[in-house]
């Protein structure tokens, strides 16, 4: 299976398995909008709770807020987003489809790695045990060929992304000879920019209404309250500040699933540091954060750091974390020293003190930031990637499981009585009871017990129990695990202290730094 076929049945699965729901549906959706369902909504919360208490609960100097969405709209005239939150976009004329020219010329160099890489594993059959992969990648005429193009074009693309270059940008899609993949054609406009804010009024118009925005990021409602809560909660610098919220972007291309939507959701974090001090917190923090990603288990190997080529304009250094999607390696969370450029720009833009007194250094200053920012919907669907597997089992059947960490799973237990007769459902029901206030617990009589773990395996569940007549006769049940699909027979006594070890948050936190 290429894939390409696995993002696809990715896709139908969450829809099948009501995680996500395309939005509206009925009215044949609305683009790069989604739902999420009876089972996404679950593992959306859990997602978020693994973030909160990572940040606010395991750090004593991390306090969290929930700001508004709306906000006052000098806000963004001071953050910089009026002027320069754009993305690059071209048009090609025949198909008439709408590209960013950053996301194209990034696909072009992509697509040249994996030439450079598709080399190296050619060879690596070809000499065996024998191969020396350092020496071939400095020595090899393909692959150096390859890599100087690569690194020419690279160096043309960072050139001319921080020169705000449109003209280069197009010349560097018609040098690389860059084709429309629906019409097939270099047929392209011009490069342009796009603001990617929604704006909306509030107010009445014939009280002379105001043009808000709704909020691109979730950041500027920290900022604005940076002062607020330093006072109130009377915090000593370094300190940060975590929200989670929605936000919302007009992108110009909307692809591959939750990946880039146009209503999204963020959890992020703005650590608040003495200036010069920046560059180590945001060491830490790129170290901090790759932990938590790595703590799930997912495989070290899939994730890497990807330093931006162009700096946002509030940045000294920015990176992202990358994750190996089924459509390649593509950034999850980005860690970003922000300097003074916000705390200060609304400083100016409020005519408002917004500084720090710092007691052993005896002065006034604005502090610097750096921010940790991750997107709930793009970190749902890397788990879902991650957890998606296919197996055949020994008896011929095959199964789809979804290998969701147990803390983070929708549903924790699934009770099913063998039979719907002789007092089974009822013993069921007690087991329920005896679980329901602490834990999301399923009930399930219908069909075959075989069926019934796969639909159970299909949405994560970590444990099935199952009620037979010998659980009537001395309160025992069978405990079937997901992963390894092994059975084994507990006391119903014993149920509340299993579930409640596996899938707990106790142990994911202990393995974060
Ligand atoms: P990209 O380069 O993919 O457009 P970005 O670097 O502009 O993203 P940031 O502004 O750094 O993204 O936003 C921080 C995080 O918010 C991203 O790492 C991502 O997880 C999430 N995010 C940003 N835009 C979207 C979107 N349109 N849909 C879903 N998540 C998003």
């Amino acid at each position: 299976m290429t894939q390409e076929e696995l993002f696809k049945k990715l896709i139908a699965h969450c829809k099948e398995y009501g995680f996500i729901f395309p939005s509206s549906e009925i009215y044949d959706g609305l683009g790069a909008v989604y739902d999420y369902g009876q089972n996404g909504v679950e593992l959306k919360n859990n997602i978020k709770r693994y973030w909160w208490d990572s940040m606010v609960k395991l750090h004593e100097n991390i306090v969290g807020i929930d700001a508004a969405i709306f906000m006052h709209p000098r806000t963004w005239e001071a953050s910089g987003h009026v002027a320069a939150f754009n993305d690059p976009l071209i048009d090609n004329k025949d198909s008439k489809k709408r590209y960013r020219a950053d996301v194209l010329i990034e696909d072009y160099l992509a697509k040249l790695d994996e030439k450079i890489e598709k080399e190296v594993e050619k060879a690596r059959k070809r000499f065996g045990e024998a191969f020396d992969e350092e020496q071939y990648r400095a020595t090899s005429p393909r692959v150096k060929e390859i890599s100087e193009k690569r690194d020419a074009v690279h160096a043309r693309f960072a050139e001319a992304l921080n020169n705000n270059d449109l003209a280069e940008l197009k010349q560097i899609i018609l040098d690389c000879e860059v084709v429309c993949p629906i019409s097939g054609t270099r047929n392209w406009t011009d490069v342009r920019q796009f603001n990617l804010m929604f704006s909306t009024q509030m107010g009445s118009t014939a009280e002379g209404a105001n043009t808000i925005y709704l909020r691109p990021e979730t950041a500027q409602g920290i900022f604005v309250n940076y002062l607020n809560v330093q006072k109130t909660g009377r915090m000593k610098l370094p300190f940060g500040i975590a929200q989670i919220g929605k936000a919302f972007r007009n992108e110009i291309v909307a692809r591959q699933f939750i990946f880039r939507m146009r209503e999204f959701e963020q959890m992020e974090m703005q650590f608040f540091v003495q200036p010069g001090t920046e560059m180590q917190w945001w060491n830490e923090w790129k170290n901090t954060r790759m932990a938590w990603h790595r703590a799930l288990g997912f495989g070290d190997e899939n994730y890497r750091f990807h330093d931006h080529d162009k700096l946002a304009h509030y940045a000294n250094a920015a990176t992202d974390i990358e994750y190996n999607f089924p459509f390649g390696f593509k950034d999850v969370e980005g860690i970003h020293s922000r300097t003074d450029f916000d705390l200060g720009r609304h400083q100016e833009y409020s005519g408002k003190k917004i500084q720090y007194f710092d007691p052993e250094r005896g002065e006034n200053y604005v502090p610097y930031v750096v921010e940790t920012s991750i997107g709930v919907d793009r970190m749902f669907l890397q788990i879902m990637s991650a957890a998606y597997c296919e197996e055949k089992l020994e008896n011929g059947e095959e199964r789809v499981v979804l290998r969701i960490p147990a803390c983070l799973a929708p549903t924790k237990v699934a009770v099913m009585p063998l039979v719907k007769k002789d007092g089974l459902p009822e013993k069921a029901r007690e087991i329920i009871d005896s679980l329901k206030f602490d834990f999301n617990v399923a009930y399930d009589e219908k069909d075959s017990i075989g069926k019934r773990y796969r639909r159970q395996d299909a949405v994560g569940t970590p444990f099935c129990v199952t009620v037979d007549h010998q659980t009537l006769e001395d309160n025992t049940v069978t405990v079937r695990h997901r992963d390894s699909m092994q059975q084994e027979r507990i006391a119903i006594a014993d149920l509340y202290a299993m579930v409640e070890r596996e899938t707990s948050f106790r142990e994911l936190y202990k393995k974060l730094k």
